[in-house]
């Protein structure tokens, strides 16, 4: 009877190790893909943030007054687009998350990190907007997000709004920045870009200070 008992327990504990293995086998490339998804949406957040951070400005044609106009407002005053709704700072963003998803679905490749791409990437402007609140504006859930760094929080996106202003782009995680920042990403990118004519603007709202 102990030795079937015995026998029992080794059959249960090896089907259970099987079971956790093959779960884990599973579970980390699942893993993995979804934090890629989301730093390449933090990614594309960045770089759109640099671009137009960097080279929009009032006068600058078609996006002058609705990108550069409000970036620089936004360096002045950071809580101004707080009070703004979900559409209103987020459209932009939705429509071009969209055209992702369907550009994705006609070349065949819309799976569900694509989903996750365009669902962070859609919404990273409001992330960007939950950073300039305070918890109690935030609510529990957005505050324990931040708490637990699922998103970007605070005291991280503060660092963008200090000196120069010129980087911390990423606004959708905690993790991103620092690394493109010890590679000195943007400013390579900007010297890349001065060496075929096109040269940073300066920022008046970081000469101000
Ligand atoms: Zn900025
Ligand atoms: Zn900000």
């Amino acid at each position: 009877m102990n030795s079937l008992q015995d026998l029992g327990a080794t059959t249960a504990i090896s089907a259970a190790s099987e079971t956790m293995s093959s779960l884990m086998s599973t579970a980390t490339p699942t893993l993995l893909a979804a934090a890629g998804a989301v730093l390449l949406a933090d990614f594309a957040s960045g770089l759109v943030h640099w671009a137009e951070d960097a080279y929009a400005r009032r006068d600058t044609p078609v996006i002058g007054k609705w990108i550069g106009e409000a970036n620089l407002e936004h360096h002045v005053k950071p809580r101004a687009f707080v009070a703004r709704g979900y559409w209103a700072s987020s459209w932009d963003l939705i429509l071009a998350a969209s055209l992702v998803v369907v550009g994705a679905w006609w070349l065949d490749r819309l799976d569900w990190t694509v989903w996750l791409f365009a669902l962070v990437a859609a919404n990273a402007n409001q992330i960007h907007k939950w950073a300039h609140r305070a918890p109690h504006e935030n609510g529990w859930l957005i505050t324990q997000l931040q708490r637990f760094k699922l998103i970007q929080t605070q005291r991280h996106h503060a660092r963008h709004h200090t000196g120069k202003k010129d980087s911390h782009y990423c606004s959708v995680t905690n993790f991103l920045n620092p690394l493109l920042e010890e590679l000195e990403f943007w400013k390579l990118l900007e010297r890349g870009l001065a060496k075929v004519g096109i040269h940073r603007r300066a920022d008046p709202t970081a000469e101000a200070r």
